[in-house]
């Protein structure tokens, strides 16, 4: 009898990279194609080793880079399958790759929406909740033993984490369903429902980014913003938010807005989103208002523009950006910068560290994950001298932690999810964390009586 089993190219004991092939006989599908950042980087070059033959089709669960990144390099490699997503994932993963083909590879507009453009010709979008059949097939000769037994039904869940963002069922042919978290929201966020956990799944494959913590209530972050802003601001300097583009940016002007509409925040205080990709980002998530959560929604209602409020200024072109820069640094005024990338690994957020790091009045928020080996991480260890492009930089900025803005869900919420699934999965793979966290999860879950592989 034909059985599923299950290859991970990426992405199994690390966070980032994620790639796994879902195997049923002869041919195969792969979930995600992401790159690998920081310490898991074994190259400089993205690579594609493995045997693409029996590969028919691609999933993406989200549009987060280290879940897409390696899309250009698969198609170098000769992929042309469809590629399944929900239709704001395909409205994303062109600013995603477009950004990263320019700023790491130096990639020309047009060499980058060459291959933007083959990678979306390839998307089939799919609405949340509703099952679509797929064919099972490696080539099209493959076509001609078409039949019911070859064929598997997807279906994508809105899974919190970001905008468009999915779990995925897989129905296979033998009835058995295999689940694929991709990337799992926090609960009580308010800008984006809380996943709901599937009714059925006999193999759960689950992220576990912070299988071994908990974060702070959204309550708490936004009191913490406050309250880290407030100091920051008595001694003027800047405060810096490095942000993922999508999600993280957006939740950080969430709730600015809110500290604004309570007046808790001056009015006169310029909000500066220094980042032409999360403005589009913004763009996206303003134009799917339909995906919203509760609270959000109830914010429109009330003539509220969540993300796009006055104090809000956005910076565009690399040279008022390079102002900006000199500015901040040589009159010390105060000012709320959000700007890309979220580990600090390139965008415009590493020339304000470069001029900003040394002065003792600027303060660093990190508001995400920060992966081993990225300068982020450098900076939140608290190091006191970090290099920024080979060059020797003096830390005396204040840096914070927040932990609420994690996109990710938590120990508990990755719990409740399992909880929530009414029939025990035989099998539960945890993938998508670093080992010691996998481990202390895994124990966790055996204990409440759970087959952890
Ligand atoms: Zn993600």
């Amino acid at each position: 009898m034909i059985s599923h089993s299950v290859k991970h190219h990426g992405g199994h004991h690390t966070v980032t990279g994620s790639c796994h092939e879902l195997r049923w006989g002869d041919t195969s599908i792969l979930i995600d194609c992401g790159l690998f950042q920081g310490h898991d980087k074994t190259s400089e070059e993205p690579t594609v080793e493995f045997s693409l033959d029996d590969i028919c089709g691609l999933v993406l669960t989200h549009s987060h880079i280290d879940h897409v990144g390696r899309l250009p390099w698969l198609l170098a490699a000769g992929f042309n399958h469809p590629i399944y997503c929900t239709p704001a994932t395909a409205e994303l993963v062109p600013l995603m790759l477009e950004d990263g083909l320019k700023l790491q590879l130096g990639m020309s507009h047009s060499q980058a929406h060459k291959v933007i453009d083959a990678v979306s010709a390839l998307m089939i979008p799919m609405e949340y909740g509703h099952w679509y059949t797929i064919d099972w097939f490696a080539d099209s000769a493959s076509w001609l033993t078409k039949s019911a037994e070859l064929t598997v039904d997807i279906r994508f869940n809105p899974a919190g984490h970001i905008l468009g963002s999915a779990y995925v069922e897989f129905r296979l042919p033998n009835d058995e369903v295999v689940v694929f978290s991709g990337d799992l929201g926090p609960s009580q966020t308010p800008l984006l429902p809380d996943p709901i956990s599937p009714p059925q799944a006999d193999y759960l494959y689950i992220e576990t980014t912070y299988g071994d913590q908990c974060h702070e209530s959204v309550e708490d972050r936004s009191n913490r913003l406050k309250a880290i802003i407030d100091r920051s601001l008595s001694d003027g300097g800047v405060i810096l938010i490095p942000a993922f583009s999508v999600g993280r940016t957006q939740e950080l002007l969430f709730d600015i807005e809110q500290l604004m509409h309570e007046r808790e925040l001056d009015s006169d205080l310029p909000i500066i989103l220094d980042s032409p990709m999360a403005s589009r980002v913004t763009e996206s998530y303003r134009r799917f208002k339909a995906l919203w959560g509760k609270e959000a929604k109830a914010r429109l209602a009330q003539h509220r523009h969540p993300l796009a409020f006055e104090q809000c200024v956005k910076i565009a072109d690399f040279h008022a950006h390079q102002k900006l820069v000199n500015r901040l640094a040589s009159t010390g005024e105060s000012a709320i910068v959000v700007a890309a990338s979220g580990m600090c690994e390139g965008g415009r957020i590493v020339n304000y560290l470069r001029h900003l790091l040394p002065d003792p009045r600027t303060d660093v928020i990190f508001a995400g994950y920060q992966a081993r080996g990225t300068l982020g991480e450098a900076i939140l260890r608290g190091d006191s001298e970090v290099f920024i492009d080979g060059e020797k930089i003096s830390v005396a900025a204040h840096i914070h932690a927040m932990s609420g803005y994690s996109a990710h869900a938590d120990k508990a919420d990755l719990l409740r999810f399992i909880q929530g699934i009414p029939t025990p999965p035989k099998e539960i793979h945890l993938i998508h964390g670093e080992p010691r966290t996998q481990a202390e999860f895994a124990q966790h879950l055996r204990r409440l009586g759970y087959q952890v592989i």
